[in-house]
């Protein structure tokens, strides 16, 4: 026996040894074991090879609108977004919730007290704020640097996405508690968004309606993109790419779908 296979031998025994430790007889349990079925859990799904976007559909029965969907999102938005025709109302205030990694991006989770906006008459509130690298909308077939998306729900559960696409430039002070959350992500931190610093100046949008960007894909999602871009510095891009990047579904057909133009409006809350 050579000194290596030796000192793999010992390995080996040291191993066996804390096996055999770790073999605790189980105790028998004494609650009765209940018959209700256990949940199960989602498949496991990424952004690249088996278990990337072309193949999610595949991944769970739960997943079919992935494939089957016909009202998909992201999409390829129009160079110039279309004269506005409808205007959302946005509430200024601020958010309270934690910074965590959700598995697949960087997450801000609303404690539920915070911005909310009507749309079309029905009134959102936020729930909670990711981000992707790069972005998952394209304009002109252009992607943008990243997207922040920030989803809202109704009281009904109706969930409308305030997409927010993001060029390299002079840094958000806004996003900077978001940005350093995200640089110890394993810290469980409190953290305030004033949400409406983070929107870009011009609130012109588009809108369209699409899907969750993720499995399930579930459909009936009201989609509200900001045609401004607001800008963050490489250096707060990177940490978002650090945590996650490559996390951007293709771009799904439009189909029968119009996308429309719309503005916003800024109400202070004091
Ligand atoms: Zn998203």
């Amino acid at each position: 026996m050579s000194a290596r296979s030796l000192l793999i031998a010992t390995a080996l025994t040291v191993s066996a040894v804390t096996l055999a430790g770790c073999a605790q007889p189980t105790p028998v349990p004494t609650e009765p074991v209940p018959s209700v079925p256990p949940v199960a859990e989602p498949a496991h799904w990424s952004y690249d090879g088996e278990s990337g976007p072309e193949s999610w559909a595949g991944l769970d029965s739960a997943f079919q609108a992935c494939e089957a969907g016909t009202n998909q999102s992201p999409i390829d938005l129009p160079a110039a977004v279309p004269a506005p025709s409808s205007s959302i109302e946005l509430s200024a205030a601020e958010a309270d919730g934690d910074v965590f990694d959700s598995g697949h991006a960087v997450e801000f989770e609303s404690d539920g007290d915070g911005e909310a906006l009507t749309f079309g008459g029905n009134e959102y509130s936020l729930q909670q704020l990711h981000a992707h690298v790069p972005s998952e909308h394209t304009v002109d077939g252009r992607p943008a640097a990243a997207e922040l998306h920030l989803v809202h729900a109704d009281a009904a559960g109706n969930l409308l996405v305030l997409g927010i696409l993001v060029t390299e430039g002079a840094a958000s002070d806004a996003l900077t508690p978001f940005i350093e959350a995200a640089t110890h992500l394993s810290d469980d931190d409190e953290v305030t968004l004033d949400v409406a610093a983070v929107l870009p100046v011009s609130l012109e949008n588009y809108e369209y309606s699409g899907s969750l960007t993720t499995p399930p894909c579930t459909e009936d999602v009201q989609w509200v993109v900001m045609g401004t871009p607001i800008s963050m510095s490489a250096e707060q891009i990177g940490t978002l790419a650090d945590a996650h990047s490559h996390n951007a579904r293709p771009t799904q057909p439009l189909g029968d779908r119009t996308v429309v133009g719309g503005t916003a409006e800024l109400e202070s809350e004091d």
